[in-house]
């Protein structure tokens, strides 16, 4: 068995993520061994040491929102971020690049996926640029939507997408997206949807969808009573803050400062591919996330042990024996500016170093 420390530098440990100043962090084949102070771990001999004198180490990223195919896998890993969470892309490519990603030896980071984005004829994104042929599948009736599902869960989708964007076209109705809702539940996913307009955001409390794969696209203040009823029905929140751009992303900012205020949940998630995201850990997600409110520690926690909860990836998340060596070691240091986080020098993925 292959033994490896890495001595000498700061870390993040355990699920509480607690700063440590002098760690020594133990791998044993693609698991952790010990996290924990220099002074209580004990290196056992013929162990390979790597020297991390003045990183950070941390759990490996997760991003809840990205288009795995518009990037570059190796890119992404050497960023940071060693699993990903696709919410849209043709099945085609998808469940193969998924079942790929599950090897030890694969490239990049594990890809977890939705698979295609629930929509209406004409709907979004059916004519987006970015989207190759079927990324969105057209629903006609509440069977069809049912259908669709089923279909996805039988696959292996980690969650359901849906289309609401009324600024380029019609969306799903109260009965398609109910009965969306209500089929993904009894399959054991949530619900995820692209919201644009207010109005398509109420609809979304109405049905009981789950999460927002973006916050409120449209440049619009959510009222103080959408919020509380947001966080009360646990709607969780990936910001990908890094596809706003100047007053929109101000708008989505404040929207997203006011939902934390109010006792939301949101996991770290940038919409790689699309314009504006860097592969990696994003400068500029983290960046608007700190604007937000949150500290550098909240932001990897919501990347990495409250992500892993929310997906319910039991294997990862935290450095914690037993968890999957997911590490990576940055030069930010816990009270520095966020954007440090951005400083990878090492990354591990299942103990095997990449970076
Ligand atoms: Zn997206």
């Amino acid at each position: 068995m292959a033994t490896t420390a890495i001595v000498g530098g700061r870390a993040l440990v355990g699920p509480q993520l607690v700063p440590v100043a002098r760690a020594t962090i133990l791998i044993r084949d693609d698991a952790i061994l010990a996290a924990a102070a220099a002074s209580d771990v004990d290196v056992p001999d013929g162990a390979a040491h790597v020297d991390a004198t003045g990183f950070t180490l941390m759990p490996g990223f997760i991003d809840s929102h990205v288009h795995i195919g518009l990037a570059s896998p190796p890119e992404v890993l050497g960023g940071g971020v060693t699993t990903v969470r696709d919410l849209a892309w043709p099945p085609r490519d998808i469940w193969s690049l998924a079942a790929e990603s599950k090897q030890d030896d694969w490239g990049g980071p594990e890809v977890l996926a939705a698979g295609q984005m629930l929509t209406v004829p004409d709907g979004y994104p059916l004519r987006a640029s970015w989207a190759p042929r079927n990324t969105g599948r057209a629903i006609r009736t509440a069977s069809e939507a049912r259908e669709a599902v089923d279909e996805q869960a039988d696959a292996g989708a980690c969650v359901v997408k849906v289309a609401l964007n009324d600024l380029v076209g019609p969306t799903l109705d109260a009965g398609s997206l109910e009965a969306i809702v209500e089929t993904a539940h009894a399959r054991g996913l949530r619900v995820t949807g692209h919201v644009h307009g207010l109005s398509e955001l109420h609809k979304a409390l109405d049905v009981g969808l789950d999460e927002l794969a973006h916050m409120l696209m449209s440049p619009e203040q959510i009222p103080p009573a959408t919020i509380n009823r947001m966080v009360s029905a646990s709607m969780t929140i990936v910001p990908t803050l890094s596809c706003f751009f100047g007053t929109d992303q101000t708008i989505a900012i404040d929207n997203l400062r006011a939902f934390l205020e109010a006792g939301g949940r949101i996991v770290y998630g940038t919409d790689l591919g699309n314009e504006g995201p860097r592969p990696g850990i994003d400068p500029r997600e983290v960046d608007a996330l700190e604007r937000a409110g949150l500290d550098g520690v909240d932001i990897v926690a919501s990347a990495t042990t409250r992500a892993a909860d929310y997906l319910g990836l039991t294997d990862r998340g935290a450095l914690a024996p037993g968890l999957s060596a997911d590490l990576v070691a940055v030069l930010w240091a816990p009270g520095a500016a966020a954007v440090e986080l951005t400083q990878v020098g090492m990354v591990w993925r299942r103990g095997r170093r990449v970076r």
